[in-house]
Formats: structure tokens, sequence, C-alpha cells
């Protein structure tokens, strides 16, 4: 029986070592001291393993074709047959219905174990060479022989640069971001219902949450907007919030000229119902305006551009990205993932040149990449 090698214990080298079992003897290389420790960190430690809606806008790249062999739907199915039971949110994101990473774990390690799948944990592949019709993998502790080599270990380089595999270079992608202005008074506050809007090269709108850090923003639609600046490598961008999407500038003057009359002049009783204490000074402080202060008619068409476009300038992004952008480019590969220059040798997961938005998508292009090579090996 051929020997195949998944270089990486992550989704996408757990779930190929189940599809190529049925074919081949198959090793998972991993060098943690456990299989699919990050699948139990997605979505917040219940696993967003895939997604009902929106693939056409969710990627980098143009990859229906790929998701034609392995999509959504084919996931949650296979998912069900391995014996994981699953339930889709409001958005369509689908979640194990025990409402834990676990359970996907649980239901991954078990095919590992029925197929006979060797793992070897807390071995670090440092090179993988090609050896006559064969390749060589060199670990830390000793070397083996594999007919065919699969890598999956998600956004590490140093294999990729000790192999001499030319990639696009990584940069952090969903992600929160810095910025310039101050925004300690607003740490910690959340809004729903925004709109964000990036300016720029990028120029992208999400509507969504916004979380406030001390120096930066967060949330879902902070994190989407990172994806183009990740893809741009540069971060330097400006983004506007829209606090109330929902009201026009009309309906919102109408609002304010109706608080004037019944007398609300008072800044802060002015401000009230609108957002919280701290966003409400927040705003006012952004138009130059003290708390108490007393609104005239001419305030309000600031306070309503500010409302409507409160303006960040983008310096940088945080650290705990949930992905990276960037990798093996899919030019150079098959449209089964092989590496166009070398035979039997296979890349899928994070690993390549493929990242997607929040909502499932990321992993769905593991389990997607894992399938399609898994099954061509
Ligand atoms: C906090 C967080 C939350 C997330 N939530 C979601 C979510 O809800 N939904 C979603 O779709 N995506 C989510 N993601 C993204 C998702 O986890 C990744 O897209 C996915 O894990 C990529 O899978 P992978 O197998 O390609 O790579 P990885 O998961 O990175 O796995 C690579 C594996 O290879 C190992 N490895 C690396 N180099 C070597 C080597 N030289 N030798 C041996 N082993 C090696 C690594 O230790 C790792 O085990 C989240 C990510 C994070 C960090």
């Amino acid at each position: 029986m051929k020997k195949v090698a998944i270089v990486g214990g992550g989704p996408s080298g757990i779930l190929c070592a189940i599809i190529a079992s049925k074919k081949y003897d198959v090793t998972i290389f991993c060098n943690q001291e456990k299989l699919g420790k990050k699948i139990l960190v997605t979505g917040n430690g219940k696993c967003n393993l895939t997604n009902l809606y929106n693939f056409d806008k969710a990627y980098n790249r143009e990859i229906s074709n790929y998701l034609k062999s392995f999509d959504n739907i084919k996931t949650i199915k296979f998912f069900e047959e391995i014996g994981l039971l699953t339930y889709a949110d409001e958005d369509g994101r689908i979640y194990p219905i025990s409402n834990t990473a676990n359970s996907v774990l649980d239901v991954l390690i078990n095919q590992v174990c029925k197929n006979n799948i060797n793992v070897m944990t807390n071995q670090t592949v440092l090179n993988v060479l090609k050896k006559n019709d064969g390749f060589v993998i060199q670990t830390q502790l000793q070397e083996y022989n594999f007919d065919k080599v699969v890598i999956a270990v998600g956004s590490q380089d140093s294999l990729l640069k000790q192999m001499g595999i030319s990639y696009n270079s990584f940069s952090p992608s969903l992600v929160a971001l810095k910025t310039k202005e101050d925004t300690f008074s607003l740490s910690g506050m959340r809004l729903s219902n925004v709109k964000a809007i990036l300016k720029g090269e990028a120029n992208h709108e999400e509507y969504g949450e916004v979380l406030f850090k001390e120096n930066g923003l967060s949330g879902i639609c902070i994190f989407n907007l990172s994806a183009y600046l990740a893809r741009q490598k540069n971060y330097n961008s400006i983004i506007c919030l829209d606090l109330l999407p929902n009201l026009s500038n009309d309906k919102l003057k109408e609002i304010f000229i109706k608080r004037l009359n019944k007398n609300y002049t008072n800044s802060k009783e002015f401000m009230q119902g609108l957002f919280s204490e701290k966003i409400n000074s927040y705003i006012l402080k952004n138009c130059a305006i003290k708390n108490n202060e007393k609104i005239t008619k001419k305030d309000i068409e600031k306070i309503i551009n500010t409302i409507k476009n409160l303006t960040f300038n983008i310096v940088g992004h945080y650290q705990n990205n949930q992905v990276n952008s960037g990798g093996v480019d899919l030019n150079n590969l098959t449209n089964t993932l092989e590496y166009k220059y070398v035979k039997n040798l296979y890349f899928i997961g994070e690993v390549v040149d493929v990242d997607g938005i929040c909502g499932g998508y990321n992993l769905q292009w593991s389990w997607t990449s894992a399938v399609i090579a898994g099954e061509a090996l």
C-alpha cells in the first residue's frame, strides 16, 4: 500500500487524512501534542464550521469551482454521517448542535482512530525532500519515506521557505485594528447595527457590531474590513462609522429640531436616549461641545455629521488574528491542489492563498481543499 504523509494536524490535515486513508497508508505529522487544537478555539469555542449563504463574496479568490466538489451542504452531510448534528443561526452560520467545538474534534478524531491513521505528534517537519519517485520527510527526530505528501501547515512559512516553495507573504486578517484616535473612554463599548465603511483602495462596507478597544476597533464588522486591508498588505486607511445607518440625515435633523423645540438644549439631555453616556460624550467631544453646554441649531449639522461619519485613522492591527491572507498561489496548483512543479505534492487549507471573511468560510476552505486533495491523491 502506498504511503501518504500529511504535514499538519489542523482541520484540513485531519480531514484530508480521513479521506486519503480509504486508499492509502496515511500518517499525520503534527508539531503539537494533540491533533486539531485550533479547532477548539474556533467560533468562540463553538466552531462555526461553515455557512449557508454568501459564498460568492466571502473569499479573496474565485473558488466556486473548488466548492462545487465539496460545498457547504456536502460538508454538513459529511459531518452528520460521522456523527455530528448541526444547526444554522439567523445569519446562516453552522454550529454543532452541542454548541461546543469539542464535538467537531471528537467526531474527526474518532474517524482518525477507526481508519488506522498513524499520528506523529510533537514532531516538527523541518523539510520535505524529493527523492526518486517519493519524498523524504525530515523531522527533528528522524527521517521517513513517503510516496505522496500533503502540506497542511496553516500560515507557518518556515517549511515553505525550507522547501523552496514560492508563496505570497502572509498578513494578519480577521483582526482588530489600531486607530490613531484615542478611544480609551469607549473601551469595552459595543454598538450593533453599525455601518462601517473602509475608504481608499479597498473601499468596502460592512454592517454589524463594532467593539471599541483602548486604541482601536474590533467586532465582526471590523474583522471583515481587516480582511481587505490584509489582502492589500497595507493597514493604513480610514474607517468611517455610521452609528445610525437606519436613520437618514433628514430624519435625524427632524428629531434634533424637535428636541431643541422641547427645550432639550443641554448637550447631555440633547443626546440622551441615542447611545450610552460614554458614546454620547465621545460624539460631543468630537464636535468640540462640552457636556452640559447649550446646543444651538448650528451644532445640529456637526452632531449629525459625527454620528453618520465617525472617522478613524487606521494605523495597524492588533495580535491574535484569526487567519492570515497569503500563501501558496492557486496559480501554482492544479485543480486538485497538486503543486504544478512537483508531482504528488499537494497544498491544502490556510497555507494556500485563499482567505475568507468571518462566518465559517475559512473552515469551509479547509474542508473543501482537504477533500479535493484527499480524493485526488
Ligand atoms: C481564534 C480563532 C477563531 C476562529 N474561528 C473560526 C470559525 O469559527 N470559523 C472558521 O471558518 N474559521 C475560524 N478560524 C480560522 C480557522 O481556524 C482556520 O481557517 C483553520 O484552522 C485553518 O486550518 P488548517 O488546517 O489549514 O491550518 P491550522 O489550523 O493552522 O493547522 C495547521 C497545523 O499544522 C501544524 N504545523 C505547522 N507547521 C508544522 C510543521 N512544520 N510540522 C508539523 N506540524 C506543523 C500546526 O501546529 C497546526 O496543528 C478561527 C481561527 C482562530 C485563531
